[in-house]
C-alpha cells in the first residue's frame, strides 16, 4: 500500500446472482477527495456494486482495492465467505454505507445511535466518541436532537443522523446508495445541502442517486452504468451537457 493507491479502485468487476449477471465488467477508480457519483436505471447493478465495495456481496471476477488492499470474499463453494471478521471490519469502517431506508435503531436516542458502533464494534473511548458526535450531529443540522428518539424525526432529519453515525466511524470515504430517494422533495434538499459540504470538505465519497442535479453540483466524475456495463462517463458538465450516447440521452430525459 502507498500514498498514491486510490481510495477505492474497480477493476473488471464481475457479479452473477445466480444465472443472472449483474456486473458485467465494471472499473470505477476513486482517489482521495474524489466524489463519484454512479446513475442508471433500477436494475443497472448500481446498489451491487456499493454492496461488493463493502464485502456485503460476492464477486465472480475482477478486483476491488481499498487503498491497494483486495476486496473479496474468501474460500470455495460452501466454505465461501466474506473474508475474514478483521478485514470485514476494516473494510466496513474505512467504507461506511449510508442507505436508502436509513436504519437508525429504534429504540435507542440519536446520539446512543451516532456513537453505538464506534464504542461498540471499535472500543473507542465512549467520552471521546461522544464528544466527536456530537460534532457530528451539530454538523448536519441537527445537535438539537441528541436526546430524540429516531420516530420523533422527519425522514430528512433521520437521514442526516445516519450520515452523522456513518462520519463518527471516522472512514476514508462514504458509500451512499440512493440518500434521498426514500424523502419528500423538501426533506430530499436538507440532506443534499450535507452532502454538497461534505463533498466541499474534499470527503472521498462514492454514491448513488436519482438527483441528477445533485450528481452534477457534486461529483468530480459521473458513470452512467446500464445493464451492468459503463455506457457512459466523464466529468458532470460534459456527461450532462453533451451525452454522447442514445441510451444516455433516453435516460437523462426520462429523469428530467
Ligand atoms: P440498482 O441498484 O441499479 O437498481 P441492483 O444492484 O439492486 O440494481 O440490482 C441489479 C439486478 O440484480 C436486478 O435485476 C436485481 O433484481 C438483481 N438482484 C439484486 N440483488 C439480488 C439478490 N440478492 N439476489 C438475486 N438478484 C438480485
Ligand atoms: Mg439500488
Amino acid at each position: 500500500m502507498t500514498q498514491d493507491d486510490p481510495v477505492i479502485a474497480i477493476k473488471d468487476l464481475h457479479k452473477a446472482y445466480g444465472s443472472l449477471e449483474v456486473l458485467k465488467g465494471v472499473d470505477i477508480t476513486a482517489r482521495r477527495g474524489d466524489v463519484v457519483s454512479l446513475i442508471g436505471s433500477s436494475g443497472s447493478g448500481k446498489s451491487t456494486l456499493l454492496r461488493c465495495c463493502n464485502l456485503l456481496e460476492d464477486s465472480q471476477q475482477g478486483e476491488i482495492r481499498f487503498k491497494g488492499e483486495p476486496v473479496h470474499w474468501k474460500g470455495s463453494g460452501h466454505d465461501r465467505r466474506p473474508a475474514d471478521a478483521k478485514q470485514v471490519l476494516r473494510i466496513r469502517t474505512n467504507l461506511s454505507m449510508v442507505f436508502q431506508q436509513f436504519n437508525l435503531w429504534a429504540h435507542m436516542t440519536i446520539l446512543q445511535n451516532v456513537m453505538e458502533a464506534p464504542v461498540t464494534v471499535l472500543g473507542r473511548d465512549r467520552a471521546q466518541v461522544e464528544e466527536a458526535a456530537r460534532g457530528y450531529l451539530d454538523k448536519v443540522g441537527i445537535g438539537d436532537k441528541c436526546d430524540a428518539y429516531p420516530a420523533q424525526l422527519s425522514g430528512g432529519q433521520q437521514q442526516r443522523a445516519a450520515i452523522a453515525r456513518g462520519l463518527c466511524m471516522e472512514p476514508e470515504a462514504l458509500l451512499f446508495d440512493e440518500p434521498t430517494s426514500a424523502l419528500d422533495p423538501e426533506l430530499e434538499q436538507e440532506v443534499v445541502r450535507v452532502i454538497k459540504s461534505l463533498a466541499e470538505e474534499g470527503r472521498t465519497m462514492l454514491i448513488v442517486t436519482h438527483d441528477m442535479k445533485m450528481a452534477a453540483d457534486v461529483s468530480d466524475h459521473v458513470v452512467f452504468l446500464h445493464k451492468g456495463r459503463i455506457e457512459e462517463e466523464g466529468a458532470p458538465d460534459t456527461l450532462f451537457g453533451s451525452p454522447q450516447t442514445d441510451r444516455l440521452r433516453g435516460f437523462l430525459s426520462a429523469t428530467a
